[in-house]
């Protein structure tokens, strides 16, 4: 499929998932880029967007729990654009019931290009970029000239 771009804006839209094991790791995570991210919309899969705003205090839009659907609803978010990054602490250890979701949602955000972060370490690359806190361009499919080639 062709290219095109969207802008994000210097407010990103950050959704945050950690599976059960990872939860702690994320939440210390937070806590350390809070400052940070108060600057940005916040998003979550439920249990992990329940404990992190009881924990910090921070305004998180929290989806259904993630095996109860939540990590379809953000692919859903991010098929959308409404989504512009991901950290999703994902737990390479342990087995969780929905892991064909957890596929899916890693698969769609390679498909719109938008930056995911897996572990701590990638956290701390990508929230050090510039482009996080600015207006940004990334590539995305045209799915619209898709549409209107295919109809011709
Ligand atoms: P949870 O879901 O935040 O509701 O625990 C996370 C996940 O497993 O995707």
């Amino acid at each position: 499929m062709e290219r095109t771009t969207r802008i994000m804006a210097a407010r990103k839209n950050i959704a945050l998932v950690a599976h059960d094991h990872c939860k702690q790791d994320l939440l210390r995570w937070v806590k350390e880029h809070q400052a940070q991210l108060e600057a940005h919309n916040l998003y979550a899969t439920g249990t992990t967007g329940f404990q992190l705003s009881q924990a910090t205090g921070l305004d998180i839009t929290s989806l259904v729990s993630g095996p109860m659907g939540g990590d379809q609803q953000l692919g859903a978010l991010i098929c959308e654009g409404k989504i512009d990054m991901m950290i999703f602490f994902w737990d390479p250890l342990n087995a969780v019931p929905h892991d064909p979701d957890v596929k899916a949602l890693l698969r769609i955000s390679a498909v719109w290009n938008i930056p995911v972060a897996t572990n701590r370490a990638s956290a701390n690359f990508m929230m050090s970029s510039p482009f996080v806190d600015q207006d940004t361009v990334i590539e995305i499919p045209d799915y619209d000239r898709y549409l209107a080639e295919r109809t011709q």
